[in-house]
């Protein structure tokens, strides 16, 4: 065992609840399963970066999360690792459907996240699909969605699969994440998130992260936040 991290006691989380993992300096600390750790392990990542160490006894006790830290301070993996752990847990599996919806601005962002997500995952055996646009054949993509648990998309891609894919849907959905939220959440996205949000069950878990931090509490009222957790990591800290 390594000692634990100096900036949080064992113990205890920032808003001075209780959590046996709030000094892990480390994933293999985390109380994840041996999958995710090998996932981990095998794509060289074993320290957590102060993003990470700070969201994810959160994240992984079930809380909503508000996640503001600068580019390249190691998002991906704060959200990508509760998101494989809420499904694992639940023994979710091929007849289960979408389980989970990572939303990102950009079709090369949810590109670059959905390789973090196939290396982490690389031991679970959920399906995972890449939903983005572009030259992608979406006439062979509408065959396969429904057959998927976890979804990477950029809005409007999905948007498109919610208005013309039969028997497409979301009603069994766990988990919601805006990656770049304040980007999704940008007047540009408005029309279409509001569509997507429409029609996703509120009872669930919703992370956002972003470079900045979403202050808008209409938009985490659109969002059905529920007493999210607001976690800023600046270099200073
Ligand atoms: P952000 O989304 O905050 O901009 P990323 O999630 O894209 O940051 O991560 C930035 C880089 O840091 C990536 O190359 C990623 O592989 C690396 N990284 C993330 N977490 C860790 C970690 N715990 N240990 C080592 N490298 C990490
Ligand atoms: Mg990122």
């Amino acid at each position: 065992l390594s000692p634990p991290s100096e900036k949080l006691p064992i113990g205890r989380l920032p808003d001075g609840t209780f959590s046996p993992y709030a000094g892990a300096d480390k994933f293999f600390q985390l109380p994840l399963s041996k999958r995710t750790k090998d996932g981990l392990a095998a794509s060289g990542y074993s320290k957590m970066t102060d993003i990470q160490r700070a969201s994810l006894p959160h994240s992984l006790c079930g809380r909503d999360i508000l996640g503001a830290a600068k580019t390249g301070s190691g998002k991906t993996l704060a959200f990508v690792i509760p998101v494989i752990e809420k499904l694992y847990r639940a023994r979710w599996g091929p007849e289960d459907g979408v389980g989970c919806i990572i939303m990102s601005p950009t079709r090369e962002l949810a590109g670059q996240l959905f390789e973090v997500l196939k290396n982490v995952g690389v031991h679970h055996g959920f399906s995972a699909g890449l939903l983005i646009g572009g030259r992608k054949d979406v006439v062979e993509e509408k065959e396969r969605v429904n057959g998927l648990n976890i979804l990477v998309c950029t809005p409007g891609r999905l948007l498109q699969h919610m208005d013309e894919t039969p028997n497409f849907e979301c009603s069994q959905l766990q988990v919601l994440v805006l990656d770049e939220a304040d980007r999704i959440l940008d007047v540009g996205f408005k029309k279409e998130l509001n569509a997507i949000i429409s029609q996703l069950p509120k009872q669930r878990q919703t992370f956002l992260f972003s470079a900045t931090q979403t202050k808008s509490v209409q938009d985490l009222a659109r969002l059905s936040l529920k007493d999210p957790e607001y976690l800023s990591v600046h270099e200073e800290s």
